[in-house]
């Protein structure tokens, strides 16, 4: 059986889903504060919060379960810089009570979701593996020493793990059985895909004298069942006996800025929307883009979704289903 910690999250559910669909056990760990139990499949459900000790081990004594994949965590930049404890005791204490609970258990095998967050204001593009490691906000900061805890874990005591350090997670799964609810919501596509909808009243862009070329921050927006996918890949792995703490990007190797996003969001819904130019976002990097060349290699890892209208056309399909007015607000 497989431990998802944060499993009714985004990135989360559609792991749960893929791996259902595998046809392997499933057992969701998640405090439902941003997560939704609906979005888990068959899987079996504990609500449970990684901050108690306690109950992770009565859960991991309760259910025989030989590897870990851990999303549960804060995950929002602005968040992180102005409640910095509440991230360190979320995402550093909790994921330090996983790995006691996994030491008692004897699971020795994880995958860690993690950033590009950790790379912070990059200095040369695509970012690799490599490249320096010098996140410019808490929430970066939790990633990077909970990838390094992982590396000691590997020495001390042989935990074996593989770190995913995402780009921009994008999209829903395909058949729009789980895709993106937060609130409230802070990502890109689900505000404009919201705009469309009417649900907000427009678009806040976030800086337009960025030094790219159409003054807008770039991203690299990967779709979220090509990053469950990867996961899916790195656990075989470790399942076979490879790695013995490893870290991947995953990117879609081509950079966005706000205004594609916008202007692909415009001809996928075929419907215009209100934006405003804003104040840049404090700790925003202008452009981020990923050389997933390692993950393609390594865990050969094959993206399925390359076009950016065919992300947005997923997303689209979901926040539909999920939000249109008099289904649910
Ligand atoms: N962004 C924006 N308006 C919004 C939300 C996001 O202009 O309402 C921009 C943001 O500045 C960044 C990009 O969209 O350049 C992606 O932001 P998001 O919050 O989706 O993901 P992040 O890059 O923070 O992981």
């Amino acid at each position: 059986m497989l431990l998802v910690t944060g499993g009714a999250g985004y990135i989360g559910s559609h792991l749960v889903l893929g791996l259902l669909d595998q046809g392997r056990e499933v057992l969701v760990l998640d405090n439902l504060s941003r997560g939704h139990r609906e979005l888990t499949g068959k899987a079996v459900f504990e609500e449970a919060d990684i901050r108690d000790l306690s109950q992770i081990r009565r859960i991991l004594k309760k259910y025989p379960v030989d590897g870990v994949l851990h999303f549960a965590a804060l995950s929002l930049v602005g968040d992180s810089m102005s409640d910095p404890q509440s991230y360190y005791r979320n995402n550093i204490g909790g994921t330090m009570n996983i790995i006691t609970s996994m030491l008692e258990a004897g699971i020795d095998r994880i995958v860690f979701s993690s950033s590009a967050a950790v790379y912070g204001e990059p200095r040369a593009l695509p970012v690799n593996e490599e490249a320096p490691k010098v996140p410019t906000n808490p929430y970066g900061e939790t990633k990077l020493f909970i990838e390094s805890m992982l590396g000691r874990s590997f020495d001390a005591y042989g935990i074996r793990s593989v770190s995913l350090r995402y780009f921009n997670a994008a999209g829903a799964d395909p058949l729009a059985r789980t895709g993106e609810d937060h609130s409230p919501e802070t990502h890109l596509v689900p505000i404009a895909l919201d705009a469309v909808l009417g649900r907000v009243e427009e678009l806040k862009v976030f800086g337009n004298d960025y030094p790219t070329h159409d003054g807008t921050c770039v991203r690299d927006y990967v779709h979220v069942t090509d990053l469950a996918d990867a996961h899916i890949r790195a656990l075989e792995g470790l399942e076979k006996g490879a790695f013995g703490c490893e870290a991947f990007n995953l990117g879609n190797g081509k950079g966005f800025s706000v205004l594609e996003i916008v202007s692909a969001v415009r001809s996928v819904t075929g419907r215009g929307f209100p934006l405003r130019f804003a104040p840049r976002r404090p700790g925003d990097p202008a452009v981020l883009v990923a050389s997933s060349a390692k993950a393609e290699k390594e865990l050969r890892w094959k993206r399925r979704f390359k076009d950016m209208d065919e992300i947005i056309e997923t997303a689209w399909k979901w926040h539909q289903k999920r939000f249109r007015v008099g289904r649910r607000s």
